[in-house]
């Protein structure tokens, strides 16, 4: 089964609003400064708790100029990261003051308070008792009694009618291929839980087929153990007729990219080595960290790539 969700990346525009938002505002911390591997031209920005664990982070592509995407069918409707109890007043108030679109909500008869990033992608927060296991970075903006902790939920809103397999839905292939419980549902809501994350199934036939472009989620990384484990998992999603890309290196986990029924690009990422494979715990996402394929290319690539200010750090 997988331990849930690892991280998820979204792709975004302008890189230094990208850091203002999730730096400044969210009081996340940027772990990792490092670059897409298919256009190192391009940021691949990682933010997380102040040690940039798995099931912390959120990770952006900002392309700079770039059309804005539409949220829609076969895609991710919202990312929800849980904090204290007790600080959805401080966020409410927040978001309100920091951000162009911001209000709140009352889903599975819980308070939600969302937001849009500079780009239009909905972020919410909700209260969560029992906190999954995370580091306080600091130099954080955000006092650390209202600290976003980790990732809670990702909300999909699937494109009906196309099997894999036996699986016909994306709730097919949630609880039989990838061992989530059902916990509920409420009007066009399903809520599945494997280990401490959750996915919510969003039933949506009058919205539009999503576009993926700025303001969208363009991968869901869910955590496997380590590559072992990964390989188990890659003859079984063969076997059952998804198509898997092979086992990738990606530095700092490895991946295997695949899509579910509902048209949401799903991946399986290591825990291991982790965002600290590069640099210390002091200094994390503080410098450019190239992947092997493109370090001969760091004098270009540092000359091509702006500069980013990070919010809470001396540079
Ligand atoms: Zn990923």
């Amino acid at each position: 089964m997988v331990l849930g969700i690892h991280h998820v990346t979204a792709i975004s525009g302008d890189p230094q609003q990208n850091v203002d938002f999730y730096v400044g505002v969210l009081g996340l911390r940027l772990v990792k400064q490092t670059v897409n591997f298919d256009d190192p031209t391009v940021y691949h920005l990682y933010y997380g708790d102040g040690i940039g664990r798995p099931g912390t982070l959120m990770t952006t592509f900002p392309y700079g100029h770039i059309l804005p995407g539409k949220r829609g069918r076969g895609e991710t409707a919202s990312i929800t990261f849980e904090v204290p109890v007790g600080s959805l007043d401080y966020w409410a108030t927040r978001l309100r003051i920091e951000v162009k679109a911001s209000g709140e909500e009352t889903i599975f008869g819980k308070r939600v308070v969302w937001a849009h990033d500079p780009d239009g992608l909905r972020i919410e927060l909700e209260e969560v008792e029992t906190p999954t296991n995370f580091t306080l970075w600091p130099d954080s903006a955000v006092p650390a009694e209202y600290a976003i902790r980790s990732i809670r939920r990702v909300s999909l809103m699937p494109v009906r009618g196309r099997s894999i397999g036996e699986f016909e839905t994306t709730e097919a292939a949630l609880s039989g291929m990838f061992s989530f419980t059902q916990i509920g549902e409420e009007g066009s809501r399903k809520r599945f839980q494997a280990g401490v994350s959750e996915v919510d199934v969003i039933e949506a036939p009058e919205e539009p087929l999503a576009r993926n472009s700025a303001g969208t989620v363009h991968h869901i990384a869910f955590r496997n153990k380590d590559n072992e484990v990964h390989e188990k998992w890659l003859l079984d999603l063969n076997r059952s007729g998804f198509h898997t890309s092979p086992i990738m290196e990606r530095d700092y986990f490895r991946s295997i990219y695949f899509r579910e029924p509902g048209g949401v690009l799903f991946e399986f990422a290591t825990d291991q080595p982790g965002m600290m494979k590069d640099e210390s715990e002091e200094h994390l996402g503080e410098a450019l960290q190239l992947p092997q394929m493109h370090a001969h290319r760091k004098a270009h690539l540092e000359s091509v790539l702006p500069k980013l200010r990070i919010p809470g750090v001396t540079q």
